[in-house]
């Protein structure tokens, strides 16, 4: 019998059955796919075949078959976990990582595509075919198999070490955290501290076998007491212990250092940067994103720092003032920011979340979403009961356009539960596929973790959560909106990470507009809107301070640039002094050690690319303001960005679909009229 028959994960042209998937189908599924590109690429290398439908097709549908089956996988593992389906998935993952490491090194494969792009057919191809095969090229070529033998052997170590020493840097930065702890048995000490909190700390001290409380380096630790601690002291010691983990300084000095490996991490860097015919690692970073060059970047964050300089200081004056006139603290210092910060919200800007909440019961939230997308992009969203699910809470929608063919689908999974991880995220779940005559239409899943409804009440969002969502919408819109047929460059994949957020970003100010809001709440009770009181303290909230937010945020990523740059040299102090000086408002103390914790560059995916928050916020800032100017919930604007951007997906450079949408190039000006910082100037 046909194996797509007995196992439901291999059929990959169909939604995933959902009812019939079973953990142990993974392995034997995996076996199929991952033996069927195997083979594919065997055939390729043996035959070195020179058209478009011979060298890169096969390729392409042996990889959407692999996709297909793991998306489903993943799914499952991410919102209906077992501890069978979780080992399937462990293993799982560990072949799909080996498989895609060994075709990346297969050089005899990129000289195929290579010679396929020297072809004449090639250069009549559609725009999307080159892109797709250009991209597979650009990767390889990042995967260093085009070096010759020496280099490619010294570029294989140099990735090897680079991904331990990465590794070892997070962890001496878990150890940092996990060594320090205070023990604490006067209660008094912990004055200000929520009962929650203190129920925390006193597990902590139970955990450890000791009376009273204990105080740690973990984030919900940290955060608990520089926020709500009123003893200094404490504030002091927390802030102190927390700003040199892993360091020279502090109360491990020396036993965790980073130091070396910082400095190891960035010669590497180098090194490989010049092996892949790199000037610097930045150039390197730069060469998958939208980001044009280094010049560019840096001067795109000194812009932005400047611009937001004069709001940060006036916050911080305020801060000041506040701090001298109603808490006694007489010359603000880093450890007093977070409490002083706390203080002045809570005085001027409180908002009782659960009140918010009552506006926002998730059907009406639900309804008020398929409005804003039928209004704005003219989709309506059809509930389809009889598509096989994997839980009650799940439900399949098609996606009709206008003229009401179904360009679509979404799974849409809203609530917390037992087996489902944390967080909101969008996955793919079928890509849009050409199959002979037929076609078939992106599918995707979006899906968060909302309160389930109680016995008293139906399900209430926070005001953040409404954000989260439609910020979960924009990346699924990027996704169904796809008019490209090469799967590796529609929607979301492929495209410059730096941009990445400017559909879900741009998605999310919808929520911050009164009518839209007005739309999308009512009260579980009587019904009414969200009132405009408690918009404006919402409103307010979130401006709070935003100035020194984005002048922060610019201190690091200018840190992070200049450093992979190499301009400023090598010494991580040195530099981050000269990004303060730049931009920064508040100054640590000398012996403060930020870059020795900055594991989104040593130990995550952000080397010279932690510019890519701000780039994006900008792209959607000012993306979002075109629809501002139209009037907002505006049909041509939409239809512009929806045939501009999301449509386009990676097919061509994310620089381009932005002017073709935008008319110019992002301002960066839109951020500060995104935090309330400025008024927007029409030119
Ligand atoms: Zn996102």
């Amino acid at each position: 019998m046909d194996e797509t028959m007995t196992n439901p994960l291999l059929d990959t042209l169909e939604l995933p059955r959902f009812g019939d998937i079973l953990p142990d189908q993974i392995a034997p599924a995996l076996d199929k796919v991952l033996g069927d590109h195997r083979a594919v690429v065997e055939r390729i290398v043996a035959t070195q075949p020179r058209s478009f439908a011979e060298a890169w097709l096969p390729l392409e549908r042996a990889d959407t078959a692999i996709t297909a089956v793991w998306s489903a996988v993943s799914h499952l593992h991410g919102v209906a976990d077992t501890p069978e389906l979780r080992a399937a998935y462990v293993t799982g993952e560990e072949r799909l990582v080996e498989n895609n490491l060994e075709v990346m090194q297969n050089q005899a494969l990129y000289a195929v595509l290579v010679a396929l792009t020297q072809t004449t057919e090639f250069a009549s191809l559609p725009d999307a075919d080159r892109v797709a095969v250009d991209h597979r090229i650009r990767d390889f070529v990042l995967s260093g198999v085009a070096l010759e033998a020496e280099d490619r052997a010294r570029f294989a170590a140099i990735s090897v070490e680079l991904s331990q020493l990465s590794t070892a840097f997070g962890n001496a930065v878990l150890d940092a955290t996990d060594a320090w702890f205070e023990h604490v048995e006067d209660a008094a000490l912990l004055a200000g501290i929520s009962e929650a909190d203190t129920a925390m700390f006193a597990d902590a001290a139970t955990a450890r076998g000791l009376p009273g409380w204990v105080v740690t380096l973990q984030m919900p630790s940290v955060s608990a007491v520089l926020t709500f601690a009123e003893d200094r002291g404490l504030r002091e010691r927390v802030y102190t212990a927390y700003g040199t983990r892993a360091s020279d300084q502090g109360p491990h000095a020396g036993q965790f250092d980073n130091s070396g490996r910082i400095a190891s991490i960035l010669d590497l860097r180098r090194e490989g940067a010049r092996l892949l015919g790199f000037t610097d690692p930045v150039a390197w970073s730069l060469a998958t994103k939208m980001a044009p060059d280094a010049a560019t970047v840096l001067a795109f964050l000194r812009d932005l720092g400047h611009r937001a300089k004069p709001a940060a200081i006036r916050e911080y004056a305020e801060l000041a003032e506040f701090a001298a006139d109603h808490l006694g603290i007489a010359a603000l210092q880093p450890w007093d920011m977070s409490y002083v910060s706390d203080r002045l919200r809570a005085a001027r800007y409180a908002v009782d979340e659960q009140e918010v909440r009552a506006y926002f019961p998730v059907d009406r939230v639900i309804a008020g979403w398929q409005q804003l997308l039928d209004r704005l992009f003219g989709i309506r969203l059809i509930a389809r009961a009889d598509v096989p699910v994997y839980h009650p809470d799940a439900c399949y929608y098609d996606v009709a356009d206008e003229d009401g063919a179904i360009i679509a689908g979404v799974y849409v999974d809203l609530h917390a539960r037992t087996g489902k991880r944390g967080g909101a995220w969008m996955a793919q779940a079928r890509p849009r596929l050409k199959d002979g005559n037929s076609r078939r239409v992106p599918v995707a899943y979006l899906v968060c973790n909302f309160a389930p409804k109680t016995d008293g009440s139906p399900s209430l969002l926070s005001h953040k959560e409404v954000v989260t969502f439609l910020h979960e919408t924009g990346h699924c819109l990027h996704h169904l909106f796809t008019r490209i047929d090469r799967p590796s460059i529609a929607g979301t994949n492929g495209f410059e990470w730096d941009a990445i957020e400017l559909p879900s970003q741009l998605m999310e100010d919808f929520a911050w507009d009164r009518d839209v809001l007005n739309g999308m709440s009512g009260h579980y009770q009587t019904g009414a809107p969200l009132t405009a009181e408690l918009f404006d303290k919402l409103l307010a909230a979130r401006r709070f301070l935003s100035g020194m937010f984005v002048v922060r945020q610019v201190e690091f990523a200018l840190f992070d640039l200049l450093l992979h740059l190499g301009t400023l040299g090598s010494d991580p102090m040195e530099v981050i002094e000269a990004a303060r000086e730049a931009v920064a408002v508040v100054r640590p103390p000398a012996w403060h050690r930020f870059p020795h914790g900055f594991t989104h560059i040593f130990a995550g995916g952000y080397a010279a690319g932690y510019y890519s928050y701000l780039w994006a916020e900008v792209l959607s800032a000012d993306g979002f303001q075109r629809f501002a100017e139209a009037g907002l919930v505006d049909r041509v604007t939409a239809a512009t960005f929806r045939d501009e951007v999301l449509s386009r997906g990676a097919s061509r450079p994310a620089a381009d679909s932005f002017r073709a949408f935008r008319g110019r190039d992002a301002d960066p000006q839109a951020i500060l009229v995104r935090h309330g910082l400025a008024v927007h100037d029409d030119r």
